[in-house]
């Protein structure tokens, strides 16, 4: 008896692609199902070792194909782990894993082109329908008392389902060729496809009845022995990637663990379009044999971007998944990978900085992360971080060592100014006062950076701070403009006027040793949260109890020697309603530089009057 299934919304979104719009690479659908195949093998040797029964338990690991030139078929047979009707019905009619829903929202960001998505995402079984009018898969699950099962789909809007006798453990495809596909149905064509997507699988596979691949593990061979094709083939089989990796690792090591470890750093952040977290991808082996595809805790969640295996000897074949993280060899591992993984960032970017910088494009956020989560590597990621600064061209980057390197000995602390661009920070107030002391400033543009350097706190010694902190230490620096300044007695009674007029806005107010174009400042914003934050916060508060936050009194900090300044001070006998104006004004603009002014409406109408009482004179 067979049921009629409908595909899910999404799958027959997927296949709509699939079969109406990519041309090229139809031969992909080979690999997948190989792959696939391979998978199933996996899981059925980890069967094998933590289950009691498996039915069929005497069958090989091993994939076979085979070639039907005259019906157009090619098929593809596996002992492994099989699916039983749930499974199928799950597996393969529903998007149920994140890479074919991830290549939907991919090719609605349209970014790269659609061939190349789909070997980053993986459409997997379902390229099968670029290449077949039907696919028909047989299944068998490995636990003993299940049934046999046909799943066949034309790839329209549904498929079905149907009870089969006498199949054996595992998973048979079979794949009905399209006319103009119909060479896949040929011995020579698959036996290309294999040597040129699949030879790095680790089972045999036959090709009617013809081995065709050497089972062998790259990452155990010598260095030497490999050649550059060979890496890549292998990355392209491993990431399931069209491309070449950015950057390689390969190393071995005997004590004091048996390690071997082949790595890639690809050329894009998978993470880009925005979907959340990528699954770990360093494949755990012990001598050859997969234990886990995606290990949780053999990498740093930061370390989540890189692709490859890692071979040990020394773990147990039967870890288990769950008891893994908790391993004291797992642990080993993950730290001597994370301390061979910076070792080559820091050493691409002394010997090719270029292409440091393309790998910080893509990859600098997992550093950031990294900063911010792992406290241990703390210091070394900071080695790697990038930034532009006062001494750099726009778009041109540094890092904090470059930075020390130039730091005069008289400066003590590493200082940054956080703004949204170049610009915004060359015209803010604090700048000015390292440029007239040739002290560099980093220049930040994410409120992520200023949180991770906050979390560095120092480098090298040197304490990192914010350019409007008053901690930094500022030499004075002889004043050899002549421009007039108000003396120190009315510096001081203005100080005090000030003090009472803004009141609670102010903890304080004091001449600046700091300011030379611009009028006044506000001290030390980054100890609080901007504007920004404050609006979010109160977003996320919904039930309204708290209102905005407001902010706590602020260290303003004026410079005597202004025009504005003087100006005020003059006004206050003059013409006080004016002045206090002027000085709210003053004020506002401050908060303003510093992102700390929540509602500009108030500065807005206040400008007006002051505009108002000025035309009239
Ligand atoms: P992926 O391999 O990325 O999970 P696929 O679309 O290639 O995605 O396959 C979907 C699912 O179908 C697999 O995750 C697996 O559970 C199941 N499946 C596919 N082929 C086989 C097979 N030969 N044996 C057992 N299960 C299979
Ligand atoms: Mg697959």
């Amino acid at each position: 008896m067979s049921e009629t299934l409908e595909f899910k919304a999404e799958v027959r979104q997927v296949l709509d692609i699939v079969i109406n719009s990519l041309y090229t690479d139809k031969e992909v659908f080979v690999r997948e199902l190989i792959s696939n195949a391979s998978d199933a093998l996996e899981k059925l040797r980890h069967a094998q070792i933590t289950e009691k029964e498996v039915f069929d338990d005497h069958l090989t690991l091993e994939i076979n194909l085979n070639t039907d030139d005259k019906a157009h078929t090619l098929t593809f047979q596996d002992f492994g782990i099989g699916m039983n009707r749930d499974e199928l019905v799950d597996n393969l009619g529903t998007i149920a894993h994140s890479g074919s829903k991830a290549f939907l929202e991919a090719l609605k960001e349209n970014a790269t082109s659609k061939e190349n998505l789909i070997g980053q995402f993986g459409v997997g079984f379902y390229s099968s329908f670029m290449a077949a009018n039907k696919v028909e898969v047989y299944s068998r699950s490995f636990q003993k008392d299940g049934k046999g099962f046909l799943w066949t789909s034309e790839g329209a809007g549904n498929y079905t389902v149907e009870e089969v006798e006498g199949l054996r453990r595992g998973t048979k495809v079979v794949v009905h060729l399209k006319e103009e596909c119909k060479e896949f149905a040929t011995q020579e064509r698959v036996k290309q496809i294999i040597k040129q997507y699949s030879s790095f699988v680790q089972f045999p596979i036959n090709v009617n009845g013809e081995r065709v691949n050497t089972v062998e593990a790259i990452w155990l061979r010598n260095k030497s022995d490999i050649k550059e094709e060979e890496y890549t083939e292998f990355y392209k089989f491993q990431a399931n990637a069209f491309d070449e990796p950015l950057l390689r690792m390969h190393f071995n090591a005997d004590a004091p663990i048996v390690i071997n470890a082949l790595i890639f750093i690809p050329k894009e952040n998978p993470e880009r379009f925005g979907l959340g977290k990528v699954e770990p991808a360093v494949a755990l082996h012990c001598k050859k044999v997969m234990i886990d595809a995606q290990p949780n805790g053999l990498l740093p969640e930061w370390m989540r971007f890189l692709k490859g295996v890692v071979d040990s000897a020394d773990l147990p074949l039967n870890i288990s998944r769950e008891t893994m993280q908790d391993s004291v060899l797992v642990q080993k591992l993950n730290s001597l990978l994370t301390k061979r993984l910076i070792k080559l960032l820091e050493n691409t970017a002394k010997k090719d900085p270029e292409k440091y910088e393309t790998f910080w494009q893509q990859f600098g956020i997992f550093i950031k992360e990294g900063i911010h989560l792992d406290y241990g590597n703390r210091d070394k990621l900071g080695k790697l971080l990038r930034f532009e600064s006062s001494y750099t061209e726009p778009g041109k980057l540094t890092s904090l060592p470059e930075y020390v390197s130039r730091m005069p000995e008289s400066q003590e602390n590493i200082c940054y100014l956080f703004g949204q661009n170049r610009a915004a920070i060359e015209s803010g107030p604090f700048l000015e006062a390292f440029q007239a002391r040739n002290m560099e400033v980093l220049y930040l543009f994410e409120e992520a950076d200023e949180i991770i350097l906050r979390d560095l706190g120092k480098f090298e010694e040197k304490k990192i701070l914010s350019g409007d902190s008053d901690e930094v230490k500022l030499d004075k620096i002889e004043d050899s403009s002549d421009v007039e300044s108000l003396d120190e007695k009315d510096t001081e009674s203005l100080c005090t006027w000030i003090q009472e007029k803004l009141d609670k806005k102010v903890s304080s107010v004091d001449a600046s040793d700091r300011l030379i174009g611009s009028p006044a400042c506000i001290m030390n914003a980054d100890k609080f949260m901007t504007a920004n934050m404050r609006r979010m916060m109160q977003a996320m508060n919904q039930d309204g109890k708290d209102a905005l936050q407001e902010l706590p009194p602020v260290k303003f900090e004026i410079n005597p020697g202004h025009p504005l300044i003087r100006n005020l001070n003059d006004l206050r006998t003059g013409n006080e309603n004016l002045a206090i104006l002027i000085l709210e004004q003053i004020f506002d603009n401050s908060l303003a530089t510093s992102n700390l002014l929540e509602d500009p409406r108030e500065m807005v109408e206040r400008s007006y009057q002051i505009l108002e009482k000025v035309s009239q004179d």
